[in-house]
């Protein structure tokens, strides 16, 4: 069976730990129970997607390990096509997760597995519609995955995320290009930051110029996601003009928001494989995007299609 979303991505085991404080350099703190769930941008964006009824299949790496197993039954349980998860000899990535009472994440990712991906794991995207790459895994695989997938005629969507440099082909060579507000402000060189959501205030693209200096870097639509306030497409419009779009999102209460971001990609694709414009698939992920936001975890918290109103 040929899939019509492919999804290049990591694949995490979530070692969460709920602690008072986190533990300075040399100190050690005692926390709560280690809660194991499955993660990873690409794990958690399949599993988004296939949860609202896409034919996604996933191509990434796992060890041969419990938190292998735990992610790839957990893939399978919500129908990722997992024939092209290779299982290699290094121990799956693991995400160190601690959370504060302030509701503040800290994380420490050990790539493991996801690392031994290949350019040659990405080969052979025929007949899907769209590929959807992250940034845990190596930089020269997305790279491989959207230069191939776009001679094919492929639509390709990347989410920066973590922020990483990529080429000027890949820019030119992607249709949609996803970031967070973080991200945007990286790109545009007015965040010093690394880009990640480390909880600061990364304004984005706040005006035209800076949606245009966005689009000018190659791709031909940008969506920004900005939490509660859902996100903006941004598309070329007539005479060198930008055209700007604001999603506003469902107001929900939100509890937990880890993984919103994946969920948003996952839904953002599934409706762009079913032939939908950008602007409209933004639509239907905000209203993905503000139920997993409700409720605990990241791949738990992801609704099937008939649980959207
Ligand atoms: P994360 O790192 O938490 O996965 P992110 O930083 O990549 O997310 P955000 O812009 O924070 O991206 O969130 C992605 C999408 O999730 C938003 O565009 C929005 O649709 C939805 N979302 C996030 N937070 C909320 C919220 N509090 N209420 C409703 N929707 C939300």
């Amino acid at each position: 069976m040929t899939e019509a979303v492919l999804v290049v991505g990591s694949a995490n085991a979530d070692l969460v730990v709920a602690a008072e404080r986190r533990p300075a350099g040399g100190e050690t703190v005692l926390g709560g129970d280690t809660q194991i769930l499955p993660g990873g941008k690409g794990a958690n964006t399949a599993v988004a997607a296939a949860r609202l009824g896409a034919d996604v299949a996933l191509i990434g790496a796992v060890g041969d390990d419990a938190h292998g197993r735990l992610l790839l039954d957990s893939l399978r349980g919500s129908g990722v096509g997992t024939d092209r998860v290779r299982i290699v000899d290094r121990p799956t990535g693991a995400a160190y997760i601690t959370v504060t009472p302030d509701g503040e994440n800290s994380i420490l990712v050990s790539p493991g597995a996801n690392h031994a991906l290949a350019p040659a794991d990405v080969a052979e995207p025929a007949g899907a519609r769209v590929l959807v790459a992250s940034l845990e895994v190596p930089l020269d695989v997305v790279e491989h995955a959207i230069a191939e997938t776009s001679r094919e005629g492929v639509r390709t969507v990347l989410n920066l995320s973590p922020t990483a440099k990529l080429s000027d082909e890949t820019l030119q060579a992607l249709d949609v290009l996803v970031v967070n507000e973080h991200e945007a402000a990286w790109l545009l060189g007015t965040d010093s930051s690394d880009g990640q959501d480390n909880g600061g205030t990364g304004a984005g693209a706040d005006n035209a110029a800076d949606g245009a200096r966005l689009l000018d870097l190659g791709p031909d639509a940008v969506v920004i996601t900005r939490g509660p306030d859902g996100a903006t497409v941004l598309t070329r419009g007539g005479a060198g003009g930008v055209d700007e779009v604001m999603v506003p999102s469902p107001q929900v209460t939100a509890v937990d928001t880890t993984g919103a971001g994946d969920a948003f990609t996952g839904a953002l694709v599934t409706w762009l494989a079913s032939g939908a414009t950008v602007s409209d698939a933004a639509r239907r992920a905000v209203d993905v995007a503000a139920v997993s936001v409700t409720k605990h975890g990241a791949q738990p918290s992801y609704p099937l299609l008939d649980e959207l109103s």
